[in-house]
Protein backbone atom coordinates (compact mmCIF):
# COMPACT_ATOMS: atom_id res chain seq x y z
CA UNK A 1 0.00 0.00 0.00
CA UNK A 2 1.33 3.14 -0.87
CA UNK A 3 2.58 5.87 2.21
CA UNK A 4 3.09 2.54 4.17
CA UNK A 5 6.43 2.37 5.82
CA UNK A 6 7.85 -0.48 7.26
CA UNK A 7 10.93 -1.49 9.84
CA UNK A 8 12.63 -4.80 8.89
CA UNK A 9 14.95 -6.29 11.03
CA UNK A 10 16.18 -10.05 10.68
CA UNK A 11 18.06 -12.07 13.28
CA UNK A 12 20.12 -15.34 13.25
CA UNK A 13 17.92 -17.99 15.05
CA UNK A 14 19.75 -21.03 14.86
CA UNK A 15 22.53 -22.37 12.49
CA UNK A 16 19.91 -22.11 9.45
CA UNK A 17 16.69 -20.45 10.19
CA UNK A 18 16.58 -16.50 10.55
CA UNK A 19 14.03 -14.72 12.14
CA UNK A 20 12.31 -11.60 10.32
CA UNK A 21 10.92 -8.58 12.14
CA UNK A 22 8.55 -6.28 10.80
CA UNK A 23 7.22 -3.13 12.26
CA UNK A 24 4.86 -0.80 10.99
CA UNK A 25 6.20 2.66 11.62
CA UNK A 26 3.85 4.72 9.12
CA UNK A 27 2.56 6.34 12.45
CA UNK A 28 6.08 7.35 13.91
CA UNK A 29 6.92 8.25 10.91
CA UNK A 30 3.71 10.57 9.92
CA UNK A 31 4.74 12.87 13.68
CA UNK A 32 8.13 12.84 12.93
CA UNK A 33 6.96 14.23 9.77
CA UNK A 34 4.77 16.45 11.95
CA UNK A 35 7.32 17.76 14.38
CA UNK A 36 9.58 18.80 11.45
CA UNK A 37 6.37 21.26 9.81
CA UNK A 38 5.62 22.28 12.71
CA UNK A 39 8.74 23.52 13.78
CA UNK A 40 10.07 25.07 10.23
CA UNK A 41 6.00 26.63 10.21
CA UNK A 42 6.64 28.10 14.09
CA UNK A 43 10.23 29.37 13.18
CA UNK A 44 8.93 30.82 9.80
CA UNK A 45 5.94 33.05 12.14
CA UNK A 46 8.11 34.05 14.46
CA UNK A 47 10.30 35.88 12.33
CA UNK A 48 8.03 38.51 11.43
CA UNK A 49 7.27 39.71 15.08
CA UNK A 50 11.11 40.03 15.77
CA UNK A 51 11.74 42.00 13.13
CA UNK A 52 9.05 44.53 13.95
CA UNK A 53 10.19 44.54 17.66
CA UNK A 54 13.86 44.81 16.73
CA UNK A 55 12.64 47.78 14.47
CA UNK A 56 11.55 49.81 17.54
CA UNK A 57 14.30 48.70 19.97
CA UNK A 58 16.53 50.35 17.09
CA UNK A 59 14.89 53.45 17.20
CA UNK A 60 14.88 53.33 21.03
CA UNK A 61 18.33 53.13 20.79
CA UNK A 62 18.68 56.30 18.81
CA UNK A 63 17.05 58.22 21.27
CA UNK A 64 18.56 56.71 24.09
CA UNK A 65 20.69 59.38 25.35
CA UNK A 66 17.54 61.03 26.47
CA UNK A 67 16.34 58.36 28.87
CA UNK A 68 16.69 57.78 32.31
CA UNK A 69 19.50 54.81 32.92
CA UNK A 70 17.07 52.26 34.28
CA UNK A 71 15.29 52.49 30.37
CA UNK A 72 18.76 52.38 29.03
CA UNK A 73 19.62 49.18 30.91
CA UNK A 74 16.11 48.15 29.67
CA UNK A 75 16.84 48.79 26.05
CA UNK A 76 20.17 47.45 26.72
CA UNK A 77 18.46 43.75 28.21
CA UNK A 78 15.94 43.82 25.15
CA UNK A 79 18.31 44.49 22.40
CA UNK A 80 20.59 41.54 23.70
CA UNK A 81 17.90 38.87 24.07
CA UNK A 82 15.78 39.57 20.75
CA UNK A 83 19.43 38.73 18.96
CA UNK A 84 19.69 35.69 20.85
CA UNK A 85 16.41 34.95 19.46
CA UNK A 86 17.05 35.82 16.25
CA UNK A 87 20.12 32.75 16.51
CA UNK A 88 17.90 30.99 17.54
CA UNK A 89 15.07 31.20 14.91
CA UNK A 90 17.86 31.20 12.39
CA UNK A 91 19.44 27.97 13.89
CA UNK A 92 16.05 26.57 14.29
CA UNK A 93 15.19 27.40 10.31
CA UNK A 94 18.46 25.90 8.78
CA UNK A 95 17.52 22.62 11.16
CA UNK A 96 14.74 22.50 9.33
CA UNK A 97 15.66 22.88 6.01
CA UNK A 98 18.80 20.01 6.54
CA UNK A 99 16.09 17.85 7.59
CA UNK A 100 13.82 18.25 4.39
CA UNK A 101 16.14 16.68 1.83
CA UNK A 102 14.34 18.48 -1.19
CA UNK A 103 15.49 21.67 0.32
CA UNK A 104 19.07 20.91 -0.06
CA UNK A 105 21.79 23.44 -1.41
CA UNK A 106 23.66 22.52 -5.01
CA UNK A 107 26.94 20.38 -4.01
CA UNK A 108 30.57 21.71 -5.80
CA UNK A 109 34.11 21.34 -5.53
CA UNK A 110 35.98 23.79 -3.37
CA UNK A 111 39.27 24.48 -1.87
CA UNK A 112 39.01 24.00 1.67
CA UNK A 113 41.22 27.34 1.72
CA UNK A 114 38.00 28.84 0.89
CA UNK A 115 36.85 28.57 4.48
CA UNK A 116 39.36 29.94 6.40
CA UNK A 117 38.65 33.45 5.00
CA UNK A 118 35.35 33.16 6.18
CA UNK A 119 36.46 31.25 9.61
CA UNK A 120 38.85 34.33 10.26
CA UNK A 121 35.95 36.81 9.96
CA UNK A 122 33.56 35.17 12.25
CA UNK A 123 36.18 34.22 14.94
CA UNK A 124 37.97 37.49 15.25
CA UNK A 125 35.84 39.41 17.42
CA UNK A 126 35.27 36.56 19.55
CA UNK A 127 39.20 36.10 20.48
CA UNK A 128 40.68 37.90 23.31
CA UNK A 129 44.78 38.37 24.15
CA UNK A 130 44.93 34.94 26.07
CA UNK A 131 43.45 33.34 22.33
CA UNK A 132 45.61 32.18 19.87
CA UNK A 133 44.27 30.91 16.61
CA UNK A 134 46.31 29.04 14.09
CA UNK A 135 44.84 27.68 10.64
CA UNK A 136 46.73 24.85 8.74
CA UNK A 137 44.97 24.53 5.40
CA UNK A 138 47.47 23.32 2.56
CA UNK A 139 46.31 25.06 -0.68
CA UNK A 140 45.46 22.43 -3.16
CA UNK A 141 42.92 20.52 -0.73
CA UNK A 142 39.39 20.17 -2.37
CA UNK A 143 36.52 19.38 -0.54
CA UNK A 144 32.94 18.09 -2.61
CA UNK A 145 29.70 19.71 -1.13
CA UNK A 146 27.64 22.70 -0.34
CA UNK A 147 29.80 26.03 0.53
CA UNK A 148 26.96 27.34 3.09
CA UNK A 149 26.34 24.22 4.69
CA UNK A 150 30.06 23.11 5.39
CA UNK A 151 30.50 27.39 6.31
CA UNK A 152 28.26 26.54 8.85
CA UNK A 153 29.27 23.40 10.41
CA UNK A 154 32.93 24.52 10.42
CA UNK A 155 32.17 27.75 11.84
CA UNK A 156 29.99 26.35 14.30
CA UNK A 157 32.90 24.17 15.49
CA UNK A 158 35.35 27.00 15.46
CA UNK A 159 33.41 29.65 17.50
CA UNK A 160 32.36 26.50 20.19
CA UNK A 161 35.94 25.91 20.41
CA UNK A 162 36.90 29.67 21.33
CA UNK A 163 33.59 30.07 23.58
CA UNK A 164 34.51 27.19 25.54
CA UNK A 165 38.21 28.52 26.14
CA UNK A 166 37.01 31.12 28.45
CA UNK A 167 40.84 31.11 29.95
CA UNK A 168 42.23 31.48 26.34
CA UNK A 169 44.60 29.22 24.53
CA UNK A 170 45.57 27.83 21.33
CA UNK A 171 42.44 27.14 18.89
CA UNK A 172 43.90 24.72 15.82
CA UNK A 173 42.05 24.30 12.71
CA UNK A 174 43.14 21.92 10.07
CA UNK A 175 42.57 19.98 7.04
CA UNK A 176 44.62 16.38 6.98
CA UNK A 177 43.94 13.91 3.72
CA UNK A 178 45.19 10.58 2.51
CA UNK A 179 43.78 8.21 -0.12
CA UNK A 180 41.41 7.03 2.42
CA UNK A 181 39.64 10.61 3.74
CA UNK A 182 39.92 14.24 4.63
CA UNK A 183 39.83 15.24 8.22
CA UNK A 184 39.10 18.93 9.04
CA UNK A 185 39.96 19.22 12.83
CA UNK A 186 39.15 21.58 15.43
CA UNK A 187 41.12 21.65 18.59
CA UNK A 188 40.99 23.89 21.45
CA UNK A 189 42.68 24.31 25.10
CA UNK A 190 39.48 24.79 26.57
CA UNK A 191 37.34 23.39 29.35
CA UNK A 192 36.88 20.15 27.71
CA UNK A 193 33.89 17.26 28.14
CA UNK A 194 33.04 15.00 30.73
CA UNK A 195 32.99 11.82 28.39
CA UNK A 196 29.95 10.70 29.97
CA UNK A 197 28.29 13.27 28.26
CA UNK A 198 30.23 13.27 24.13
CA UNK A 199 27.37 10.77 23.47
CA UNK A 200 24.47 13.35 23.96
CA UNK A 201 26.62 16.48 22.66
CA UNK A 202 24.77 16.30 18.81
CA UNK A 203 21.36 16.28 20.62
CA UNK A 204 18.85 19.14 19.80
CA UNK A 205 19.06 21.57 22.60
CA UNK A 206 21.75 19.39 25.01
CA UNK A 207 24.28 21.48 26.65
CA UNK A 208 26.43 20.02 29.44
CA UNK A 209 26.12 23.23 31.75
CA UNK A 210 22.90 25.14 31.46
CA UNK A 211 24.32 28.00 33.07
CA UNK A 212 27.78 28.16 31.25
CA UNK A 213 25.89 28.18 27.83
CA UNK A 214 23.73 30.91 28.19
CA UNK A 215 26.46 32.81 29.51
CA UNK A 216 27.53 31.89 26.21
CA UNK A 217 24.90 32.74 24.22
CA UNK A 218 24.90 29.38 22.28
CA UNK A 219 21.40 28.08 20.65
CA UNK A 220 21.94 24.14 22.38
CA UNK A 221 21.60 23.34 18.17
CA UNK A 222 25.25 24.35 17.31
CA UNK A 223 26.02 20.52 17.09
CA UNK A 224 23.34 19.42 15.68
CA UNK A 225 23.47 21.85 12.57
CA UNK A 226 27.20 20.07 12.54
CA UNK A 227 25.65 16.25 12.68
CA UNK A 228 23.17 17.10 9.76
CA UNK A 229 25.48 18.73 6.96
CA UNK A 230 28.25 15.79 8.03
CA UNK A 231 25.13 13.55 7.47
CA UNK A 232 23.97 14.93 3.84
CA UNK A 233 28.05 14.92 3.25
CA UNK A 234 28.60 11.17 4.12
CA UNK A 235 30.65 12.50 7.16
CA UNK A 236 31.43 11.39 10.57
CA UNK A 237 32.05 14.04 13.48
CA UNK A 238 34.58 12.04 15.78
CA UNK A 239 35.01 13.88 19.56
CA UNK A 240 37.79 13.40 21.60
CA UNK A 241 37.77 15.68 24.96
CA UNK A 242 39.37 15.19 28.24
CA UNK A 243 37.77 17.69 30.84
CA UNK A 244 40.22 20.90 31.92
CA UNK A 245 42.56 20.39 29.12
CA UNK A 246 40.56 20.92 26.02
CA UNK A 247 38.81 19.10 22.77
CA UNK A 248 39.35 17.88 19.52
CA UNK A 249 36.15 17.56 17.20
CA UNK A 250 37.26 16.49 13.63
CA UNK A 251 34.99 15.69 10.53
CA UNK A 252 35.97 12.70 8.31
CA UNK A 253 34.90 12.86 4.58
CA UNK A 254 34.99 9.87 2.69
CA UNK A 255 38.11 9.75 -0.38
CA UNK A 256 35.56 10.72 -3.24
CA UNK A 257 34.50 13.98 -1.97
CA UNK A 258 38.46 15.14 -1.31
CA UNK A 259 41.07 15.70 -3.88
CA UNK A 260 44.73 17.46 -3.08
CA UNK A 261 46.01 17.50 -6.57
CA UNK A 262 45.15 19.54 -10.04
CA UNK A 263 43.05 17.35 -11.62
CA UNK A 264 40.56 18.65 -13.14
CA UNK A 265 37.59 18.12 -10.75
CA UNK A 266 34.54 18.42 -13.20
CA UNK A 267 32.34 16.77 -13.32
CA UNK A 268 31.39 15.78 -9.83
CA UNK A 269 32.21 13.13 -7.81
CA UNK A 270 33.41 9.71 -8.77
P1 LIG B 1 25.75 25.69 22.41
O1 LIG B 1 24.96 26.69 21.67
O2 LIG B 1 25.28 25.50 23.83
O3 LIG B 1 27.21 25.93 22.30
P2 LIG B 1 26.21 23.28 20.81
O4 LIG B 1 25.24 22.33 20.23
O5 LIG B 1 27.12 23.98 19.88
O6 LIG B 1 25.37 24.30 21.70
O7 LIG B 1 27.09 22.49 21.87
C1 LIG B 1 26.43 21.65 22.83
C2 LIG B 1 27.21 21.61 24.12
O8 LIG B 1 28.44 20.93 23.93
C3 LIG B 1 27.60 22.99 24.64
O9 LIG B 1 26.57 23.57 25.41
C4 LIG B 1 28.84 22.69 25.47
O10 LIG B 1 28.45 22.27 26.76
C5 LIG B 1 29.46 21.49 24.75
N1 LIG B 1 30.59 21.90 23.86
C6 LIG B 1 30.54 22.11 22.52
N2 LIG B 1 31.75 22.42 22.04
C7 LIG B 1 32.60 22.41 23.08
C8 LIG B 1 34.02 22.64 23.23
N3 LIG B 1 34.82 22.95 22.20
N4 LIG B 1 34.54 22.52 24.49
C9 LIG B 1 33.76 22.18 25.54
N5 LIG B 1 32.43 21.96 25.48
C10 LIG B 1 31.86 22.06 24.26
Amino acid sequence: KEGVYLEVQTTLYDKNDHLIFIRDVTRLHLLEEMRKDFVANASHELKTPLTVIKGYLETLEMFQDSLPASMQKGIANMSEQSERMEHLIEDLLLLSRLESNDKREEEHWHEVSSWAEAIKKIASPLLTDAHSLDIDIPEKARLYGSYNELYSAFSNLVVNAIKYSPDGGEIKVKWESNEFSGVFSVADQGLGIDPRYIPRLTERFFRVDKGRSTKTGGTGLGLAIVKHVLMHHDAKLQILSELNRGSRFSCHFPANRVRTDDIPTFPAID
